[in-house]
């Protein structure tokens, strides 16, 4: 539990949430600001800032909530979702405790989800995979 952080707040009850789901180490909620309809969020309920410090345990088990969700909104119709999780304010985190973003897609949306990409060449792809190998 961390005091200033809004998920701590919302596990502990102190302010609000629409809870859909929760057992004893997740929690998942509903997203006060959706970007789409059913936009869902699960959180740990142990505070774990992000992919690089949350435990092997949170992020193995995690999968298995965001995959039950997406499994009960399919039984809604809903078969297209991105599965969305941010780290550090450049890749647009704004709350410091680890989750999940569950976001329904629907024909049309003008959703966010965009790559603006173009074909890299291969001798740049070469090198990139030699940078990450020699951590891994
Ligand atoms: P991120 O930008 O990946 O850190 O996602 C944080 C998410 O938390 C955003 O989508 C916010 O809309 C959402 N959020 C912030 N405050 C609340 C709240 N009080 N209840 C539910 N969701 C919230
Ligand atoms: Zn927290």
């Amino acid at each position: 539990m961390i005091d200033n952080c809004i998920f701590c707040k919302i596990i502990n009850k102190t302010i609000p949430s629409v809870t859909i789901y929760e057992d004893d180490l997740f929690i998942a909620i509903l997203d006060k600001f959706p970007t789409a309809k059913y936009h869902i969020l699960v959180i740990p309920k142990n505070h774990e800032e992000n992919i690089f410090t949350a435990s092997c345990d949170t992020k193995n088990n995690i999968l298995e909530v965001v995959s039950k969700i997406c499994k009960a909104l399919q039984k809604l119709g809903i078969n297209d979702i991105n599965i969305l999780q941010n780290n550090g304010e450049n890749a647009g985190q704004t709350v410091n405790h680890f989750h999940i973003h569950i976001i329904p897609r629907f024909t049309g949306d003008k959703e966010i989800i965009n790559f603006y990409s173009k074909e890299e060449d291969d001798v740049i792809l070469l090198k990139y995979r030699d940078d990450i190998n020699r951590f891994l």
